[in-house]
């Protein structure tokens, strides 16, 4: 906290992950001696840079440009890029923090990285965009490779903004390789790459439920958001028998007493991805729901809560709301949706609850597996990449449950997904020696 001010999501993300590891860091002396928590911790570089573009009225506009590449110790940095107006370095930190083990939970190698630009593309003309994205790869493109970092997409950055950026950086280098991961199918994208973090999260709440024997059918879901992972969280949540009752932006949400069926969710699709609107436009086709502005969702009634919209969306007063109104489950899409005060809340009152870095780590494992494909320069089915998507699923659920069981049979998900991400990230560092 002395070393890095001003920092509040890097610290309440480190904060979290050490106070889980220690009992198994303490069983190793030697991690001690080769001061492995400072090296882990704080990124190998934080690239920075101005990025300046042009807006449709001819004025120059200029933001901020960030990559952090934290640790490559098991493979080629990855992680997303995200545009939103309060990305500042500690998000990213906390962000690429948390990729690595993130990363390292998924089985396959890859480091870990975040990057992205206060830029916002809310209220942007198309030709905007594509004029701030290729602003924003001349100044990456130098520091990225397919064998050394590879970004992706986040908040803001969807296939859109990850078509013009490859496309820049192809001019740039004369070179079509697989830079970037969630490419469009036509260059290099994977099949269920846009799904797979929603996929993902639902696959891992139905192993969280089958610990205790509960069918994710019939259950009714609170869901934050309606972006790329709300979206899919949503779109496999029906597919499975459960009903998303609610999603959000920043600016409200809505419930619907009736469940977000399939047709809903098809026009949500299309009011988000294509018409680029506001959420409360729901209500005006959907009359009998009710839009609530300024506020989350989590105080309506539901069995399960999922929140995938952004970090600290669920502090304790919220959490103790879910409680108290009978959630048995909370399984996190977005990354570090919930407070420290809110986690404690979900663990003392020992319902499921499962942190992002495992439960939304379906993206970047599918990211992976592009990268394999471009590699090979071959194109694997939906059904091959969603099978590997479900069994990468199954895995890191099997690892929580190794590390975090705890006496008394409750399994502590953050512990478990801390404990085998750092495992793996620790040794590959000391084989390594100090680099
Ligand atoms: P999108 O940009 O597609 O959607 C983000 C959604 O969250 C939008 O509905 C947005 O509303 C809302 N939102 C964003 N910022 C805020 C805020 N400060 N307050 C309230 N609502 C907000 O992003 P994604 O769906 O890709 O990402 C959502 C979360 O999932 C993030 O935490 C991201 O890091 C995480 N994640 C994403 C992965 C991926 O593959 N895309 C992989 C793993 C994690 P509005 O439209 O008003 O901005």
């Amino acid at each position: 906290e002395q070393r890095f001010p001003n920092q509040p999501e890097y610290i309440q993300a480190v904060s979290q992950v050490l106070g889980t590891i220690e009992e198994e860091y303490n069983k190793h002396p030697e991690f001690d001696r080769a001061n492995l928590i400072e090296r882990l911790c704080i990124p190998d570089r934080i690239i920075q840079f101005r990025v300046n573009w042009v807006d449709d009225k001819g004025n120059v506009q200029t933001n901020m440009g960030y990559r952090i590449q934290h640790n490559n110790a098991i493979g080629p940095y990855k992680g997303g890029l995200r545009f939103h107006a309060s990305v500042n370095v500690s998000i990213l930190k906390f962000l690429a923090f948390e990729q690595t083990f993130k990363n390292s939970l998924t089985t396959l190698p890859m480091g870990g990285a975040k990057g992205g630009s206060d830029f916002s593309p809310r209220g942007k003309s198309n030709a905007e965009v594509m004029r701030f994205c290729q602003a924003f790869m001349r100044e990456l493109w130098n520091y990225i490779g397919p064998d050394c970092d590879v970004p992706a997409g986040d908040i803001g950055v969807g296939g859109r903004e990850v078509g013009y950026m490859f496309g820049q950086y192809k001019a740039l280098t004369h070179q079509f390789v697989g830079i970037l991961t969630g490419k469009g199918q036509e260059f290099g994208g994977s099949l269920i790459r846009p799904e797979a973090t929603g996929y993902g999260n639902v696959y891992f709440l139905q192993d969280m439920l089958a610990t205790k024997g509960i069918d994710l059918k019939g259950k009714k879901v609170l869901v934050s958001g309606a972006g790329n992972v709300a979206q899919y969280t949503m779109e496999k949540l029906l597919q499975l028998g459960a009903t998303p009752m609610t999603c959000s932006d920043s600016d409200g949400y809505i419930y619907d007493p009736d469940g977000i069926d399939e047709k809903k969710l098809a026009y949500i699709m299309e009011l988000k991805n294509i018409e680029r609107g506001r959420i409360k436009e729901y209500v005006e086709e959907y009359p009998t729901a009710k839009y609530v502005a300024g506020a989350k969702p989590w105080g309506e009634k539901a069995d399960i809560a999922t929140p995938c919209a952004t970090q600290n969306e669920i502090d304790g007063e919220a959490a103790k709301t879910l409680v108290a109104n009978g959630v048995i489950a909370v399984s996190e899409g977005a990354n570090m949706p919930s407070t420290p005060e809110a986690v404690k809340v979900f663990q003392d009152s020992k319902i499921l609850y499962c942190p992002g870095k495992a439960s939304n780590a379906g993206g970047v494992a599918v990211s992976g597996l592009e990268m394999t494909q471009n590699s090979e320069r071959l194109k694997w089915s939906r059904e091959e990449v969603d099978e590997k998507l479900h069994s990468i699923m199954n895995s890191i659920h099997a690892e929580c449950v190794k590390y975090g069981t705890e006496a008394d049979g409750y399994v502590n998900y953050v512990k478990g997904a801390n404990v085998a991400g750092f495992l793996k990230v620790a040794k590959a560092m000391m084989a390594q020696g100090i680099v």
